[in-house]
C-alpha cells in the first residue's frame, strides 16, 4: 500500500508584495467587491486563476445576466445597480451587450457577448486601479492570529508566492479562502445533492429567420425525439436562446452526474476530471438533435467554455443565512446591502424547478443582508457571491449574477470601512456602509 501523505520539506515563500485588500476570484462577486475597494482608496489586488475576468460567465459560458432585474408588483424594473452598472455600459459600448429578454412571461435576463466582458471587466478593473494578478492559483492561507488572516498563499508561474494583506475578500465560489481560515461551511441540501453543474455551449451559423422563436419548440421537439427514441437528453427545461447575433445560439441543456446519478462535486478533482468529460460527450449528442430543428441544419459547436459550469460547492455560514422563506416572502433586513430579483432555480435531477414569490402580488425581490457576506470566527474577511452564507435553496437564487455584484460591492466596501475604523468585519458601521453602497449607485430597495 503507498502512504497517504507525504511531509514536503519547510520552504521561505518569496512575498509578492502587501495591500490593503486582497480578493481571490475575478467573478462577478470579486470583480465588484475589488472596484469598491480601489474606488475607496484602499490598495486593491485581485487575484485570479484564468488569464481573464467574469468568473463562470466567461469561464463556463454563461454568457446571459440574470437577476439585474425583478419582475416588482407587475412592472419589470432593473433593481441591481452600482459597479454593475459601469460594467454593463462598458461592455454595450463594445458592442457586446444584448437587449434584456422576457422569461416566462414574469421576468428578463439580458445576454453579452464573452469577449466583450472580458475587455470590460479588464477596463472596470484598470480605470479603477485594482492591481490584477492573473494565472494564480492559491493555495492556502496563513493566518497571523486565531481569527486573523495574515497572508494567502499562491501558486503561479513565478513559483509560490504569499501575499500579505490587512483585509481579505473570499469571491472564489467554492470559499476556498474561507475554508482554508477555518470558517464553517456547508455542502448541498445536507444530503449530498449539489445544484446539478452543466458544461454550456455556443452555437454558430443559424438560420436567424428559419430558427424564429425556437426556445419554444425545442422542448416539444425533445419529447418527441425520446419517445421516438431517437435522443435522450440529461434534463428537461433546456436554454437555447439566441446571443446579440442571431446567428449564434447559447445552449444550456446539460446535466453531469456520477454513476450514482448524484451531482458532480466541484471541490474533487477527479468528479471534475469527469465532469468534463462528461460535458463534452454530452454536448456532442446534444448538438447533433439540434441540427434536426429548422434553421439549425448548418450549425456548428463554435465555442466550449474553459471550464465546466459549477452551480454550488460549500456555502460558509455566516452571522446570517439567506433561507429559502426569505427568497419567496421578500424579506426585508435593516442590514440591507442590495436586492435579489432572481427566483428559486434548483437544478435537481433531470429537470429544473422554478419557484417564484408571488406575482405580481409581491414587490419580487428580497434584501440581501449584510451579515451574509460575513463568516463566522475570521474577523478581517468577507465572503461574496455564489459561497456566501445561504441555505442550499436560497442560494439556487442568489448565486445569480446580480446579486452576486450586489454582494461583492458590499463586501469591498464594508472592507475599507473596517479599516478605517480598526474594526471587525462583524463591527462595521451598518448605517455607513448603506450610504456608501447608495453614494456609489447601488439601489438597496428600502423604498418599497
Ligand atoms: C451552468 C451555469 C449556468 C448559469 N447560468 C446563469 C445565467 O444564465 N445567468 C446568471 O446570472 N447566472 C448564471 N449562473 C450563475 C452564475 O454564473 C454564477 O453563480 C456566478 O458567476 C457566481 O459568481 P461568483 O463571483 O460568486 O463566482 P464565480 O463566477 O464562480 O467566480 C469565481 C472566480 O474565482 C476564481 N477562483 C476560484 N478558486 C480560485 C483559486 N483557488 N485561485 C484563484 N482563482 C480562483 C475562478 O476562476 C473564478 O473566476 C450559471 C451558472 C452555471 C454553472
Amino acid at each position: 500500500m503507498p502512504p497517504h501523505s507525504l511531509t514536503e520539506p519547510s520552504r521561505q515563500t518569496p512575498i509578492y508584495g502587501e495591500y490593503d485588500v486582497v480578493v481571490l476570484g475575478g467573478g462577478p462577486a470579486g470583480m465588484a467587491a475589488a472596484v469598491a475597494a480601489a474606488q475607496a482608496g484602499r490598495s486593491t489586488l485581485l487575484v485570479e486563476r484564468y488569464g481573464f475576468l467574469g468568473g463562470m460567465g466567461t469561464a463556463a459560458g454563461v454568457t446571459n445576466f440574470c437577476g439585474l432585474h425583478a419582475n416588482v408588483h407587475g412592472e419589470i424594473r432593473q433593481v441591481v445597480h452600482g459597479v454593475a452598472t459601469e460594467l454593463l455600459a462598458r461592455i454595450d459600448a463594445l458592442g457586446g451587450l444584448n437587449a434584456p429578454h422576457a422569461l416566462f412571461g414574469k421576468t428578463v435576463a439580458q445576454a453579452y457577448d464573452t469577449p466583450a466582458y472580458k475587455i470590460a471587466a479588464d477596463q472596470l478593473m484598470q480605470s479603477a486601479g485594482v492591481k490584477l494578478l492573473f494565472h494564480a492559483l492559491a493555495a492556502g492561507v496563513v493566518m497571523d492570529a486565531p481569527g486573523r488572516i495574515g497572508a494567502l498563499l499562491l501558486e503561479t508561474k513565478s513559483g509560490r508566492r504569499a501575499v500579505l494583506g490587512r483585509a481579505f475578500i473570499d469571491a472564489s465560489g467554492d470559499g476556498d479562502l474561507a475554508a482554508w481560515a477555518g470558517v464553517p461551511y456547508d455542502m448541498g441540501d445536507g444530503a449530498g445533492n449539489f445544484l446539478y453543474p452543466s458544461t454550456l455551449f455556443r452555437l454558430n451559423d443559424i438560420d436567424p429567420q428559419r430558427a424564429g422563436k425556437a426556445w419554444e419548440t425545442i422542448p416539444g421537439l425533445m419529447l418527441q425525439a425520446e419517445a421516438e427514441g431517437r435522443h435522450r437528453f440529461p434534463r428537461k427545461t433546456p436554454i437555447v436562446r439566441p446571443q446579440k447575433s442571431g446567428i449564434e445560439w447559447r445552449v444550456n441543456l446539460t446535466q453531469l452526474a456520477d454513476e450514482r446519478g448524484n451531482a458532480l462535486d466541484g471541490t474533487d478533482a477527479d468528479a471534475l476530471t469527469q465532469a468534463e468529460l462528461q460535458g463534452r460527450r454530452q454536448i456532442a449528442s446534444v448538438a447533433g438533435f439540434l441540427r434536426e430543428v429548422p434553421g439549425f441544419e448548418r450549425s456548428y459547436i463554435v465555442d466550449l467554455p474553459a471550464q465546466v459550469g459549477i452551480r454550488e460547492t460549500r456555502r460558509m455560514r455566516g452571522l446570517y443565512q439567506l433561507t429559502e422563506a426569505d427568497v419567496l416572502g421578500c424579506a426585508s433586513f435593516d442590514d440591507t446591502i442590495g436586492v435579489n430579483g432572481w427566483p428559486l432555480e434548483l437544478h435537481l435531477k433531470g429537470d429544473v424547478e422554478f419557484r417564484w414569490p408571488p406575482i405580481p402580488q409581491s414587490r419580487g425581490f428580497n434584501h440581501l443582508p449584510y451579515r451574509m457576506v460575513v463568516p463566522q470566527g475570521v474577523d478581517n474577511l468577507w465572503v461574496a457571491g455564489r459561497c456566501a452564507s445561504m441555505s442550499h435553496e436560497a442560494q439556487s437564487a442568489a448565486r445569480v449574477t446580480g446579486a452576486c455584484f450586489v454582494m461583492g460591492q458590499a463586501a469591498g466596501s464594508a472592507a475599507d470601512l473596517a479599516l478605517s475604523a480598526g474594526s471587525s468585519a462583524a463591527a462595521v458601521d451598518v448605517g455607513a456602509l448603506q450610504a456608501r453602497l447608495e453614494a456609489h449607485g447601488a439601489w438597496l430597495g428600502r423604498e418599497d
